[in-house]
């Protein structure tokens, strides 16, 4: 118990992987705080909210009912007991996610339900604002990073019928998005340690966040 490792940086950085093999390592539990945001963005879309109208999101905000899991190896996400595990890695969802993050009534009932989640420690935790909002005092905190060629090669090999410049794209737009909105922005802590990810391997980015922890 008592370790929490706050894993931050745009998409693209390697931040998943990275996260459960170092959770895996370590036998810690794994939460991915992104799928929650998806997962909410998924609800909202199927729900028909207006995603341009930040008071509709803001008004269901409280609804959609998450169940999270916590295991590296398989990572779970339903909402209102349904898997959504799949549904949330749509490029629909990816293309909302930013505007359904971006209000203040969704962050504050998502960070304190990540906060419960995490509890008394001992888990890896992936996102844009751990090490900044959710969990300041986290005793490691590390910020991915990598050039955004890397990260665009890396999104694409994991879609079908996509291609770089799409990819590039559809990054740099939500990186705007998530680093420029007015609450909890995408941001590394002062006391982050960063890792550009550009010219390593998943076993060497592993192997460099095991070695941070050690210190
Ligand atoms: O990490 P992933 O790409 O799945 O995150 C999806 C989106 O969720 C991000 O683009 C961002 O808008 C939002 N997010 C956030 N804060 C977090 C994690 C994700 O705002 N801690």
């Amino acid at each position: 118990t008592g370790l929490v490792v706050a894993m931050d940086g745009p998409s693209g950085s390697g931040k998943s992987s990275a996260s459960r093999g170092v959770a895996r390592a370590l036998g810690l539990r794994y939460l991915d705080t992104g799928a929650m945001y998806r997962a909410v963005t998924w609800w909202m879309l199927e729900q028909s909210v207006d995603l341009a109208d930040p008071q509709a999101i803001a008004a269901r905000a409280l609804d959609p009912v998450l169940t999270m899991g916590t295991d590296p190896d398989a990572p779970a996400v339903a909402v209102g007991g349904v898997d959504a595990a799949g549904p949330i890695r749509t490029s629909e969802v990816t293309a909302a996610v930013s505007a359904v993050s971006a209000v203040p009534e969704v962050r504050r009932r998502l960070v304190a339900e990540q906060r419960e989640i995490i509890g008394v420690g001992g888990i890896v935790v992936e996102g844009r604002d751990i090490g900044t909002v959710v969990v300041p005092g986290a005793p490691v905190k590390i910020y991915l990073t990598a050039s955004a060629e890397a990260r665009a090669l890396r999104r694409t090999a994991e879609l079908v019928g996509t291609t770089v410049d799409v990819q590039k794209a559809a990054m740099a737009r939500r990186d705007t998005l998530d680093s420029t909105r007015k609450i909890d922005p995408l941001a590394m802590a002062a006391d982050a340690i960063e890792l550009d990810t550009t010219a390593l391997n998943l076993e060497e980015v592993i192997a460099e966040v095991l070695r941070v922890i050690k210190e």
